[in-house]
C-alpha cells in the first residue's frame, strides 16, 4: 500500500465537533495502516471567527481521544508553522505567481455592488457567479481603489472547462463551468482564503490523502482547479457522509452534547466514544462493532464507507460507553475516573487513586462516570449540604411509629463505639439487626436516608467508611435533628 500522507486540518472556531473527531480518526487510521504520516494543522484564516482558546482544546480533545500527530501543531516539523496565520508570506508567494501569470486578477466590487449583481441575476431566476470581463483592473487600478477605500480582493479565473474530482467514497464528482465562478483566494484583509490556503499546504506539506466532510464536495473543483493552475498534482479524496440525528435532520446542540469536551465532561471513556464514532459512516462488514484503536489501524478501509447519512444514536453511544465501562480493567478505570475528576467540581478527591478505587470497587452497572459521581459525591461532601428527600424520610424513618428513628437514635451510640473497618461494621450492624430482629432494610435504609438524604448509596459498611466515623455521626445528629420531632 502507498503510504497515505493525511492530515487534520481544523479552523478553530470552538470545541472539536463529533464530525470532525472522525474526520480526523479516519485521517489518523489511514495514515497509520498505510506506513504515511499524520498532521495536524490550524486552518485559522477566517480572523472574524476566530477563537483562540479553541487551538488548545482541539489539542487537547485530539490526544484525550488517544490520536497523536507525527507533525503539527504543539510537535511542529519540517513543514512548519502549522498556523496558518504564521504562514501568510508563503500564500503570497503562490498568489503572485497566478497573478504574474494572468491566471487571478484583482477585482475591488463593494458589498453592495456585488449585491445589486446577485439581485439582478435573482429577477433573472439565475444563480449569480462572478465571472471576469474582457479586460481586469491593472495593478495601479487596484491600488487606486484601495486608497479610495474599496475592499480589494485577488479572484481566481476559474475558466471555462468542467471539472471533476474522483472521490473515493461519492466517485466521479463532475462540476460544469456554469456552476462555476471566479472565487476570491485573497480577502480584502490581505488574508488568503480558505480554498487558497488549504491546497498550499497540503502540497508544501506533502499531504497526498484529505479526508473531510460530504459538505465540501460541492467544492472541491475549487481546490482542483487551483491545484491544476499551481502546477501540483492531485490527492487522493474520501468525502465522508453527512452524520444526522435520530430524526434525520443535522446533529445539534439541541438533541444534546456534540462535542468531544463536552462527552469527556459527561465521563464517557475515549476508548467508547471512539469506537461510537468509527462507526459513523463506515461499516466494518462483521457482527462484531467493538474495536480498539489498533484494530481500527487494522481493519479500516476506505471501500467501506458508505454514502448514506449517518446516524447518531445516543443509546447506542450509551449503551458503547456502559459495557466499556465494565470491561475496563480496574487501573483504567481508576485512571479514566480521575481525569474525569480533574474536569469537575466535585467532593472526591482525583489526585487519591486508592479511594477512587475503592469507589469504583462498590459501584457497578453505572452508565458514566457523572452518572456515578451524581450518586456518590454527597459521601464525600459537607455534612449538610444535601436535604432528606421527603418520600424516603416517610417510607424508612416515620412509618412504623418512627421506628427508623429509633434505629438511628440506637445507631449512633453502637457506631461511636465500633471500629470503621469493613469487617466491624458489618458485624456491628448484623448484630444489632438480629437482637433487635430486624432485616438488615430496616437498618441499612434509615442509615441511608440519614447519611445521604435518599435510599441508594454503595453497601452500608461502605458507605459508612466512605462518610468516615465524624462524618457518620454527625449527619446522623442531624437527620434526628430534622426530622424528628
Ligand atoms: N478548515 C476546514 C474545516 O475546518 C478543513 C477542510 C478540509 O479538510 O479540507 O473544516
Amino acid at each position: 500500500m502507498e503510504p497515505r500522507n493525511t492530515r487534520f486540518a481544523p479552523s478553530p472556531t470552538g470545541h472539536l465537533h463529533i464530525g470532525s473527531a472522525r474526520t480526523a480518526l479516519f485521517a489518523f487510521v489511514l495514515a497509520r495502516q498505510s506506513g504515511g504520516k499524520f498532521l495536524v494543522r490550524i486552518e485559522d484564516t477566517d480572523r472574524a471567527r476566530h477563537d483562540e482558546q479553541a487551538v488548545g482544546l482541539i489539542g487537547e480533545d485530539l490526544r484525550w481521544l488517544g490520536l497523536d500527530w507525527d507533525e503539527g501543531i504543539d510537535v511542529g516539523g519540517p513543514a512548519g508553522p502549522y498556523r496558518q496565520s504564521e504562514r501568510l508570506d508563503l500564500y503570497q508567494q503562490q498568489i503572485q505567481k497566478l497573478l504574474d501569470e494572468g491566471k487571478a486578477y484583482y477585482a475591488f466590487e463593494t458589498q453592495e455592488e456585488l449585491e445589486a449583481l446577485r439581485s439582478e441575476a435573482r429577477a433573472r431566476k439565475q444563480d449569480f457567479r462572478y465571472r471576469r470581463g474582457q479586460e481586469v483592473p491593472t495593478r495601479q487600478e487596484a491600488q487606486d481603489a484601495k486608497a479610495q477605500g474599496r475592499p480589494v480582493v485577488v479572484r481566481f479565473d476559474a475558466g471555462h472547462e468542467a471539472v471533476t474530482v474522483c472521490d473515493d467514497v461519492f466517485g466521479r464528482v463532475t462540476t460544469p463551468p456554469e456552476a462555476m465562478d471566479d472565487f476570491v483566494i485573497r480577502k480584502a484583509d490581505g488574508f488568503p482564503t480558505f480554498y487558497l490556503a488549504n491546497v498550499v499546504d497540503d502540497e508544501l506539506m506533502g499531504v497526498n490523502y484529505i479526508t473531510r466532510g460530504q459538505e465540501f464536495l460541492g467544492q472541491t473543483w475549487r481546490q482542483s482547479v487551483l491545484r491544476r493552475a499551481l502546477g501540483y498534482s492531485e490527492p487522493g479524496y474520501a468525502h465522508l457522509p453527512l452524520i444526522m440525528d435520530m430524526q434525520g435532520r443535522k446533529l445539534s446542540k439541541r438533541d444534546g452534547a456534540v462535542d468531544v469536551g463536552a462527552f469527556r465532561d459527561q465521563g464517557y471513556l475515549p476508548e467508547a466514544l471512539l469506537n461510537f464514532v468509527s462507526l459513523l459512516g463506515w461499516n466494518p462488514g462483521q457482527d462484531r462493532e467493538k474495536f480498539t484503536l489498533e484494530e481500527l489501524v487494522e481493519l479500516f478501509s476506505v471501500e467501506r464507507i458508505g454514502k448514506s447519512n449517518a446516524k447518531f444514536d445516543r443509546d447506542k453511544l450509551l449503551a458503547f460507553n456502559t459495557e466499556a465501562l465494565s470491561s475496563a480493567s480496574p487501573g483504567r478505570l481508576v485512571e479514566a475516573f480521575s481525569d474525569f475528576l480533574q474536569r469537575q467540581p466535585s467532593d472526591l478527591p482525583a489526585d487519591d487513586p486508592e479511594l477512587l478505587g475503592r469507589v469504583l470497587e462498590c459501584n457497578r452497572g453505572f452508565r458514566t462516570f457523572g452518572e456515578l459521581l451524581e450518586k456518590v459525591n454527597v459521601l464525600f461532601g459537607p455534612n449538610d449540604a444535601y436535604a432528606f428527600d421527603e418520600k424516603a424520610v416517610k417510607k424508612n424513618l416515620r412509618k412504623n411509629e418512627e421506628q427508623g428513628l429509633k434505629v438511628l437514635a440506637e445507631l449512633e451510640t453502637i457506631l461511636g463505639q465500633t471500629e470503621f473497618s469493613t469487617a466491624a461494621l458489618e458485624e456491628a450492624i448484623q448484630e444489632y439487626c438480629n437482637r433487635n430482629e430486624l432485616g438488615m432494610g430496616k437498618v441499612a435504609q434509615p442509615l441511608r436516608v440519614a447519611l445521604t438524604g435518599r435510599t441508594v448509596s454503595p453497601p452500608i459498611a461502605e458507605t459508612l467508611l466512605f462518610v468516615g466515623r465524624e462524618n457518620v455521626l454527625a449527619r446522623i445528629r442531624r437527620c434526628l435533628a430534622t426530622v424528628g420531632d
